[in-house]
């Protein structure tokens, strides 16, 4: 089968179109050819380094598909069931394996291309918005890279709860899919100092949480625009790390609260899983979550992708087509 692999960690030059046989199934896992894989930007860092992988690795951890064999003692899925699923690394690849109870049943009214796009990006702005923080109706939201995958799913699941949302964006073109989704207000800030207008969006108050996917170049300021004992919740550095943090900053700031959680601690369990994927899915198949696939790529461009993420040249979701 065609898989994408890292031999060594690197830019984008480093994955490489490879030939490999196809993975027979463990007794507990399924194996699935993949008709759509998800890209996103944790991904980067895994190649790059920056999270630590064993070498040689097959890139991807997001993917929908159909079952291809299953192992010996599965007995809830068998070969033809569509599935999907995410944090498992393989899946820039023709076929994977995981392990079943790690697979969701994709429900029919959500194709296999809008199954990749939702499981890793859907269930995070949905951790983000029911778990980290549970955003209430009425509150106001700071959501930096607002047109990005997350951006834009978590700018629509926050204005569906009924809250005020604040966007960052960095060009007019970004602008306009942020406001659609429901931004109620977009600051360009490679233009404008966000601090500085989102006090005076919020008429000096501040808002009650900011939810920050780009780190390196907008953590502390963002810990400047919350209101007293706030929350900072802070999901990824797209720009970069966040260097350390001297805690009592969090102090003279309004006793403010920092968390920097992960996906995979808020799907731990299989019934976690189960209800936040459902949850998703739902949303999608009510038309009340759209998702925006604007970006597909043959597995074998997969360098591309890649670059024009980084290169924060895109909006909405990337998905390869193996
Ligand atoms: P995006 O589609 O949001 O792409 C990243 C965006 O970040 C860019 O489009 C760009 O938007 C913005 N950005 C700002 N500065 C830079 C920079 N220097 N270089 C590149 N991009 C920059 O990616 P994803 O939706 O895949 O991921 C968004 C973030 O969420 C990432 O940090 C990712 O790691 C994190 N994440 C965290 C999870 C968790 O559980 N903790 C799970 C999933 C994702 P603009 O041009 O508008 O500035």
């Amino acid at each position: 089968m065609k898989a994408i692999q890292v031999k060594q960690t690197g830019g984008p030059e480093v994955l490489r179109l490879v030939d490999i046989p196809i993975l027979q199934p463990k007794p507990n896992e399924a194996v699935v050819k993949i008709a759509a894989a998800g890209v996103n930007f944790i991904d980067t860092y895994q190649r790059e380094g920056r999270y630590k992988v064993p070498l040689p690795f097959v890139i991807g951890q997001e993917a929908a598909g159909t079952v291809s064999s299953v192992g010996a003692e599965v007995e809830t899925l068998k070969p033809g069931d569509r599935v999907a699923w995410t944090g498992i690394l393989g899946t820039y690849a023709e076929y994977a394996a995981a392990p079943t109870d790690r697979l969701v049943a994709v429900p029919q009214g959500v194709s296999d291309q809008q199954a990749a796009a939702a499981m890793l990006q859907g269930m995070t702005a949905h951790y983000l918005l029911y778990g980290a923080f549970p955003l209430q109706r009425g509150q106001t939201a700071l959501v930096h890279a607002a047109a990005g995958g997350v951006g834009l799913l978590l700018v629509q699941m926050a204005h569906n709860i009924g809250a005020r949302v604040i966007g960052t964006v960095s060009t007019e073109e970004k602008a306009k899919p942020a406001r659609e989704a429901g931004a109620d207000e977009v600051i360009l800030y490679t233009q404008a100092d966000f601090e500085t207008e989102t006090r005076r969006l919020t008429g000096g108050k501040g808002v009650d949480v900011v939810y920050d996917g780009v780190g390196k170049t907008t953590f502390e300021k963002g810990l400047n625009v919350l209101r007293p004992r706030g929350y900072m919740v802070l999901f990824g550095g797209s720009s970069g790390a966040v260097p350390p943090l001297d805690l009592i900053q969090l102090s003279t700031k309004g006793s403010l609260f920092v968390t920097r959680p992960t996906l995979g601690h808020y799907i731990a369990t299989r019934e976690e899983l189960q209800a936040r994927s459902s949850a998703v899915f739902g949303m999608i198949a009510q038309g009340k979550l759209k998702l925006r696939i604007e970006h597909t790529y043959k597995l074998a461009d997969a360098q591309q992708a890649h670059r024009d993420l980084e290169g924060r040249k895109t909006t909405g979701k990337l998905i390869l087509l193996p």
